[in-house]
């Protein structure tokens, strides 16, 4: 069969963070080599990165099945792909699958898809594409966990199992190594990601990432990772792990086989400030080994946020582990979440604070409760929003507690925009055209909604 795997754009405006920040499709990647294994033939299309568009593609490739895979705030796209692919050929099968289907397969449940895959286990793709046309369908779809299907008229939905990330095999990255001008991160270009495990072992409220695999943490062998590592043509890695810094005895042993190996990359990873803090050691061995960026969720400047967060770190363990990032010399990606408690006094202080640590890399959030995570039906009567596409943290979904909207987007803006100038004087982003992208900033708040 032909399957085109389709990631859609994150937004149709230009701050959609174009050349800056592109991610490589891994999950599509995996499915690719899958299916290729099946000796089914597959193409990918990435909104991020494409001029063709998809409906271009759908028509040029004329697949047998589409596979989709994005977050709530593709929602649009992903419905809109999908339709337009079921328009077009009635017999084209429809899967959805990725972490907003994780969460929220019920709102993917539409007449035009024909399945929502709602783990990670990719392997259920080709059994669907073998038995979707047979008449033992009905009892086998019945009987196979992690989907959603249609039955006489109605959705069934299977329930969703735990995936041992051990059994995935090597991505095919054919799409990626095409196109070397992209999937930067910032100023390290042609980023590819490895994935080394699935969920989390924390359970901070305001995160939808503990909440995949059915909340259930599994990682890879490390040996396994670095060897994959090595045989990656990029010299640079982003290890998309939601926290990668997390068991010492493993990291030893990562660095042990790098250093073995002579592996000479640059890596991107994301950590917690308590790890980092407690573990000088492992940082500057870290540094050492070609770490270059720490992506960290500080989250806050405000005591009282850390508890209501359930974010098990303290305010000390940030300043301490921005102190460890200077001195030996990896940049801290610091992320930062905007309360709808805020008032005036807190933007200003979140830019004093930033500026007083000499906090070089930072990316403020505005509070948005993730849909299907228990923690939004606190949140369900202050809802503004309903577009899936607010939901990019760049929007007020909720109405804030102490300012009216209005004046809690003109706090967010100045933020925005002092952030932005400040990292022009610390020449962060010298790689941009700086007056282009604020405008554009400014452009994607008030764009169109799809
Ligand atoms: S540590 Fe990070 S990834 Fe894990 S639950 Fe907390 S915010 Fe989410």
């Amino acid at each position: 069969m032909k399957v085109l795997l389709i990631h859609p754009e994150e937004a149709r405006g230009k701050y959609n963070f174009k050349g800056i920040i592109e991610n490589e499709c891994l999950d599509l990647e995996y499915l690719w080599a899958i299916l290729e294994k099946e000796g089914h033939e597959a193409a990918l299309w990435d909104g991020k990165i494409e001029d063709r568009k998809a409906a271009d593609v759908i028509d040029a490739f004329a697949p047998d099945a589409v596979f989709l895979s994005g977050r709530d705030f593709q929602e649009n796209f992903l419905l809109e792909y999908a339709a337009y692919a079921k328009e077009k050929s009635p017999d084209c099968i429809v899967i959805i699958s990725g972490i907003h289907a994780q969460l929220c397969s019920d709102r993917l449940m539409k007449p035009f898809v024909d399945y929502v895959l709602k783990s990670f286990d990719l392997y259920k793709v080709p059994e669907i594409l073998r038995i979707h046309k047979t008449k033992e369908a009905p009892d086998l779809l019945g009987a196979m966990n992690d989907i959603c299907f249609q039955k006489d008229g109605n959705w069934i939905s299977n329930p969703a199992v735990f995936f041992d990330i051990n059994r995935l095999e090597r991505p095919n990255r054919s799409y990626f190594d095409a196109h070397p001008d992209n999937y930067n991160y910032l100023d390290l270009p042609h980023a590819a990601w490895v994935r080394t495990a699935y969920c989390c072992p924390y359970r901070c409220k305001f995160c939808m990432r503990n909440h995949m695999n059915t909340g259930k943490y599994t990682r890879r062998d490390i040996a396994d990772v670095v060897e994959e590592i090595a045989e990656i043509k990029s010299d640079n890695i982003y290890i998309v792990d939601d926290d990668f810094l997390y068991d010492e005895e493993r990291i030893l042993t990562f660095i042990r086989l790098i250093r073995k190996k002579g592996i000479r990359k640059k890596y991107i990873c994301y950590g917690r400030s308590d790890f980092i803090a407690t573990h000088e050691e492992i940082v500057k061995e870290l540094a050492d080994i070609g770490f270059y960026y720490f992506l960290v969720g500080l989250e806050t400047i405000r005591e009282k946020d850390i508890g209501k967060y359930n974010k098990r770190s303290t305010l000390k363990y940030n300043e301490e582990s921005i102190r460890l990032c200077h001195k030996y010399g990896v940049h801290m990606m610091a992320m930062f979440i905007l309360d709808l408690d805020f008032q005036r006094k807190d933007f200003t202080n979140l830019y004093r604070w930033i500026k007083e640590h000499e906090l070089k890399h930072v990316a403020v959030s505005i509070y948005t409760p993730e849909m299907g995570l228990p923690e939004s039906e606190i949140y369900k009567d202050r809802i503004i929003s309903q577009n899936p596409g607010d939901y990019d943290y760049l929007h007020l979904v909720c109405k804030p507690e102490n300012l009216s909207v209005k004046a809690y987007y003109r706090c967010y803006y100045r933020l925005m925009i002092r952030l932005f100038l400040k990292a022009k004087r610390d020449g962060v982003y010298d790689f941009l055209d700086y007056g282009s992208y604020i405008k554009d900033f400014i452009k994607g708040i008030f764009r169109p909604k799809a």
